[in-house]
């Protein structure tokens, strides 16, 4: 059911690798062409508009686009007990990997009176982009908010889209998870719209809305389908977004030593996301490639999402890929730049330190990506289809800005006078040294104000 590409005896440059590697095809260009028209519907026409389409993509006419402090409450009230350990087992793992992110200020001096500052400075307000189509997503809620609240990000707006059984608001669970986090700014909105109104903020139409819905936010953040994407794409430039989250993946380098069980355990579990999730095994051994075909196959009939396990698995972006050697296996993961990389080799954490790209890495036999997905501590919000080469994963650095504060006297000032005039002319912008030169010239007109 799944594919096998065979790299072995084959020596390929890094652009003929990529090529023969699987990869899913997500035409983000033509969902936005899609998208564009809902995104200046809701510019132009506010709450009524994100009403009318939550009908037509959601099934259901929300009554409260923002979710009523009742409900978050109720929410909690009715959490099972156990997930409610969980997601608070979760948020504290979550908080304390990200309470270590946020950058230390340094300041440098570079000559007596001369110095430059960084500091780091949150964004005012933020959207969080949760889920709720195919599955539902309380642990994206508490990746998401953890990552800004740890910035210290004033202000978080969460928005998910509404759901028919529960009365168009979003999942209970979602609502519960913005409750434990203190987060009571919810909305019923899901898709490009959703992406909209946090872009562009949202007028209220209704009573209940309030004359302003929905305050325009600094920052979208949060993964979403094929639309959800392409609306922060084009949103971009009005607001900072993360990644463009596509399909999921999970790539899985391993020899011998891995249980071919666990292998198609992991695989299976990332391709019950959604049928274009892609679940690639790199793998010099052939018995272990045999192995794990036998137990997907297994795995992926007694699942309970199988039909969506199955196209996954069946899907031209996922593989079986033989290689010579941990070594070519290595360059392999590496050209593919997974989301999530397992390695389950005999010297797993020695390799960990050489992967160049991947979201996130998990090493050795039990650190499954399932737990990164909750809590192992890390973000699960990261980076697809490649993107692991150029960025990050989510994380506070997502939510601060770097401001350089610069400090100079006069007299420092006065011992770069002459080279900064060289350099402003050789740019020919000569009034950048005229600026500098005022500084220490007494004019006609001054009338001796320092
Ligand atoms: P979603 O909330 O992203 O999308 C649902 C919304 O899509 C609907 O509210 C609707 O407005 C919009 N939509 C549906 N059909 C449309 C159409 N034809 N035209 C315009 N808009 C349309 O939920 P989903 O669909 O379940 O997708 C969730 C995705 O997020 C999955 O791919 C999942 O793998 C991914 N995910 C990724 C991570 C991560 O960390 N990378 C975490 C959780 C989920």
């Amino acid at each position: 059911m799944i594919q096998r590409i065979d790299l072995r005896g084959r020596t390929l440059s890094r652009r003929e690798l990529t090529d023969a590697l699987p990869r899913a095809e997500v035409r983000v260009e033509d969902a936005a062409e899609r998208v564009a028209p809902i995104i200046a519907q809701v510019r132009e026409h506010g709450a009524a508009t994100l009403r009318d389409l939550a009908e037509r993509f959601d099934g259901v006419r929300p009554e409260h686009l923002r979710v009523p402090t009742a409900a978050l409450a109720d929410a909690l009230e009715g959490l099972d007990p156990d997930v409610r350990a969980g997601l608070e087992e979760a948020i504290r793992r979550v908080r304390a990997v990200h309470a270590a992110q946020r950058p230390a200020e340094h300041t440098v001096e570079l000559a007596d009176g001369a110095r430059v500052r960084q500091r780091w400075v949150p964004v005012r307000r933020v959207g969080l982009y949760v889920p709720g189509g195919l599955a539902v997503y309380p642990s994206t809620v508490v990746m998401n908010a953890v990552a800004a609240q740890e910035a210290g990000v004033a202000e978080l707006v969460v928005t998910s889209p509404p759901q028919r059984e529960n009365a168009g608001l979003p999942h209970p669970t979602v609502l519960a998870a913005c409750a434990l986090l203190g987060v009571d700014e919810v909305y019923a909105v899901g898709g490009a719209q959703a992406v909209a109104m946090l872009a562009y903020g949202a007028r209220g139409t209704e009573p209940q809305d309030g004359g302003v819905l929905c305050e325009p936010v600094d920052v979208v953040t949060g993964p979403g389908n094929v639309y959800v994407a392409a609306a922060k794409r084009l949103v971009r430039g009005v607001v900072g977004i993360d990644a463009e989250a596509g399909p999921t993946e999970i790539a899985v380098l391993a020899d011998d030593t891995a249980d071919a069980d666990h292998v198609a355990a992991d695989l299976v579990s990332q391709a019950e996301h959604d049928p274009m999730a892609a679940a690639v095994l790199v793998t010099p051994s052939e018995a272990l490639a045999d192995a794990v075909e036998d137990r997907v196959a297994v795995r992926a009939g007694a699942t309970k999402h199988a039909e969506r396990v199955a196209e996954a698995l069946a899907g031209s972006q996922s593989a079986i890929v033989l290689v010579d050697d941990v070594e070519q296996g290595l360059e392999v993961v590496d050209a593919y730049g997974a989301e999530h990389l397992e390695l389950q080799t005999a010297d797993a954490s020695v390799l960990a330190d050489r992967v160049r790209s991947a979201g996130a890495i998990f090493v050795g036999p039990y650190a499954p990506v399932s737990l990164g997905d909750y809590m192992a501590g890390s973000n699960h919000v990261l980076p697809t289809g490649g993107a692991a080469h150029s960025s990050s994963g989510l994380g506070v650095h997502s939510f601060v800005r770097a401001v350089h504060v610069v400090e100079y006297s006069r007299d420092a000032l006065g011992e770069l006078a002459d080279r900064i005039v060289a350099v402003a002319d050789a740019e020919d912008l000569p009034a950048h040294g005229e600026a500098v030169r005022a500084r220490f010239e007494t004019t006609a007109t001054d009338g001796g104000h320092a």
